[in-house]
């Protein structure tokens, strides 16, 4: 394959006499990112990958509305992306919940709180019902996160934001900014996609293991289920956030996900942003993505 690949490398996949040849090589590689072997992981693979994932992304899916930014974990580096202006603050929604419930959980012995969600307090009009770390993740309740926001100091919370290379929410921040709500915690998009790959690689550790359990939840029946409705065979780590919109002109929200594969050990970590929508439909957008790898 090096040897294959490394032709492809200098001749775009469907435009020199061997189309067919080059075509398929690039599907390959799609399809092995997507399975993301640890046999043909490397950081050369991962280059092939990101090219060939860039130019049918392109093809795919060309609207202005879709930004992407794909980062292998193992070299920290973006090896795929379509995002104006990637280092400029916007707001993250819930996209910053892990982190706070990282502050939470090591100023708390690594114990969760248990809550109830009633109606009329969170994004789901009924309510979550009771529900601890792993189903606040999946469903992204922001009932759960504003009572842990107003048990954990917001100090700690900026402290752990910037190990993972947030800039953070601040230490004046409230219990509602702390679990993503108002549009006040901000975050550059690179920043965000770093801080998941960061954090998932130490997805064993108590406090993070916790969240990479919703996370999974979350692309099998939570906010992100639009993942696995599209890939039902592969398990992937999913977060969503929905979030003011920061385009010109202004749609009523700007909807997020990042997923990460394979989901025990995170070769990659996707962010993806879709202009005027919410988070859960930004979800099936990434899986019809990432499907699109293995077609
Ligand atoms: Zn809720």
């Amino acid at each position: 394959m090096c040897i294959a690949v490394g032709n492809w490398k200098h001749k775009p996949c469907v435009t020199n006499g061997r189309a067919d040849l080059l075509r398929a090589l690039c599907n390959f590689a799609l399809v092995a990112m997507l399975g993301a072997s640890g046999i043909l992981a490397s950081a050369d693979s991962d280059v092939v990958y990101g090219h060939a994932t860039e130019e049918l992304w392109s093809r795919r899916f060309p609207s202005r509305d879709v930004s992407y930014l794909l980062l292998s974990t193992s070299t920290g580096k973006t090896i795929a992306a379509r995002w104006e202006s990637a280092d400029v603050p916007v707001p993250a929604g819930s996209l910053v919940k892990p982190f706070t419930a990282i502050a939470y959980a090591e100023s708390h012995g690594f114990r969760f709180p248990v809550h109830i969600c009633t109606a009329g307090t969170c994004w789901l009009p009924q309510g979550h019902g009771e529900l601890g770390i792993v189903r606040a993740v999946a469903h992204s309740c922001n009932s759960y996160f504003t009572n842990l926001g107003g048990l954990v100091d917001a100090g700690e919370v900026t402290a752990v934001a910037r190990r993972f290379g947030l800039a953070g929410p601040g230490v004046q921040a409230s219990a509602e900014e702390l679990a993503g709500l108002h549009g006040a915690w901000l975050e550059t998009p690179s920043a965000l996609a770093h801080a998941y790959a960061e954090m998932l690689a130490q997805l064993s550790r108590p406090g993070i293991r916790e969240i990479a359990q919703g996370m999974a939840q979350s692309a099998k029946d939570g906010t992100a289920a639009g993942l696995s409705a599209a890939l039902p065979r592969t398990v992937m780590l999913a977060k969503t956030g929905t979030s003011y919109c920061t385009h010109h002109p202004c749609a009523t929200a700007d909807g997020f996900v990042v997923v990460a594969w394979p989901e025990d050990s995170p070769r990659y970590v996707l962010l993806v942003r879709e202009h005027g929508q919410t988070g859960a439909r930004t979800a099936v957008l990434a899986g019809q993505m990432l499907r699109a790898l293995s077609e």
